[in-house]
């Protein structure tokens, strides 16, 4: 039977293989713990906590600064050495509480709470904001932002992304292994909020096992259903996966409430279920730690605020010399240049690559073959865009939907010419959005 999906796509190779199988460990770190104010969309945290002071696990180092943040929770128990700038993978030094680690991870009392099913609705939906809990697929917006929509009787279904569509990350897909009863949980918290809604795990294919245990798992509620989706890239976008899962489509200025929808990754549904039920804030996460480079790629289990340098070692150092290292996967993850820098709540994995292909390549012209065209998600035209980017032709940008791209990289993926589709169209969008034209 053919199954749901989105117009264009792609097929990259997956190279799951090197941590598919790679139960989640715990790590435990050794070094100092550097926490980022801004780890979320919307004001930065704001320390509460200086220098000399001893921090337990899960305390609030930083509160939310308003409604559109988050707080900050140690996720060690030590001393606090600084309050300062840091670097971060974004590559920008931001305001940071730094930890001095004293391995003995001593908690912060767990505040005493009713069952969550005694709960109001937007008692819940503090409780979630109080646990600091985002977006942990990339995006980092708040979580209670996201649940908290004008008219919860508008949402008609609620998707957990479970298609991790990215090559080489295996971090989602171990979880959902692992404890798919998590996922069932938190995603039958998530409907309490919306009584019409039915919810979804929207999964891929090629995930057998994790279709499998979330049908298992979920086999006795009514309002779930397990979707399995055709295997392609960038099936685990937001619009391509409401479009796959309800057939409705929704823009850049839309948002995913605008279609009935509501759609959380695999780890926040995770710590949603944890909030709720045990009061836990959100002080750890699973990172995929993979590529060629490395001895021994593993899935972790991953305190806030360790040192990506940290998980080499940990992954048996390099097996080969690194080429090229990125946070997240390599289609749209984060170039580092630095690997002293922190995993943060959107950190799904390290990816040690052996060789640049990006670096090594040198664009060619355009042979006009169309294959930006036929691989585009939304259906627009990168090879003109990418043109129009380079001659900086705002008006006709936008004009074209310039702005409605994903920088999903699936043109420049495709170009027998080479050319940097995606870092043209991704310049020319960024430098508008900073401008407020969208
Ligand atoms: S133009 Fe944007 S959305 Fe289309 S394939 Fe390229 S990066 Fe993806
Ligand atoms: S895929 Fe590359 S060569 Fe082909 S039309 Fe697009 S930009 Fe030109």
């Amino acid at each position: 039977m053919a199954h749901s999906t989105f117009k264009g796509g792609i097929h990259p190779h997956k190279r799951k293989r090197f941590t598919r199988e790679k139960p989640i460990q715990e790590y435990y770190p050794r070094g100092e713990l550097v926490y980022p104010m801004v780890q979320h969309i919307g004001g930065p945290a704001v320390p509460v906590v200086k220098a000399g002071e001893r921090v337990l696990k899960g305390q609030v180092i930083a509160r939310a600064d308003g409604y559109i943040s988050v707080p900050v929770h140690a996720s060690v128990s030590g001393t606090v050495k600084a309050v300062e700038p840091r670097m971060t993978v974004s590559g920008n030094a931001v305001m940071s509480i730094v930890v001095d680690n004293d391995n003995q991870y001593e908690r912060a009392p767990l505040e005493q709470m009713k069952p969550w099913q005694d709960l109001e609705p937007g008692e819940r939906i503090m409780k979630i904001q109080k646990a600091g809990i985002v977006g942990m697929g990339g995006a980092g917006f708040p979580t209670h932002v996201k649940l908290a929509v004008k008219n919860p009787k508008k949402i008609r279904t609620v998707i957990v992304n479970c298609s991790e569509c990215e090559p080489y990350l295996t971090s989602d897909y171990r979880r959902m292994v692992e404890n798919p009863e998590w996922l069932v949980m938190g995603l039958k918290m998530i409907l309490s909020l919306f009584e019409r809604a039915v919810g979804i795990f929207a999964i891929e294919d090629s995930k057998r096992d994790a279709i499998t245990s979330l049908q298992l798992a979920s086999g006795k509620e009514n309002r779930m259903e397990v979707k399995v989706l055709e295997t392609k890239y960038p099936q685990g976008s937001e619009r391509m996966l409401i479009y796959a899962c309800t057939g409705k489509e929704i823009n850049s200025s839309m948002l995913p409430a605008d279609a009935g929808c509501i759609v959380h990754n695999v780890d926040t549904v995770c710590a949603i279920y944890q909030a709720l039920a045990f009061g836990k804030p959100l002080t750890e996460r699973v990172v995929t730690v993979t590529g060629k480079a490395l001895v021994n790629p593993c899935n972790f289990n991953v305190p806030i605020g360790t040192s990506f340098s940290e998980l080499i070692d940990a992954a048996g150092g390099f097996s080969k010399e690194p080429k090229k290292f990125v946070s997240g996967g390599p289609m749209m993850g984060i170039s580092l240049f630095d690997l002293n820098v922190p995993v943060v709540k959107t950190s799904s994995a390290l990816l040690c690559m052996s060789k640049d292909d990006v670096a090594g390549s040198v664009p060619g012209s355009c042979i006009r073959c169309g294959s930006c065209v036929e691989a585009c998600p939304e259906q627009l035209l990168p090879a003109k865009l990418a043109d129009l980017a380079e001659h900086f032709q705002e008006d006709t940008f936008r004009e074209l939907y310039g702005m409605e791209c994903l920088e999903c990289g699936s043109c420049s993926f495709v170009c027998p010419a080479r050319r940097h589709l995606t870092q043209s169209i991704r310049a020319m969008r960024r430098s508008l959005l900073v401008k407020g034209k969208r």
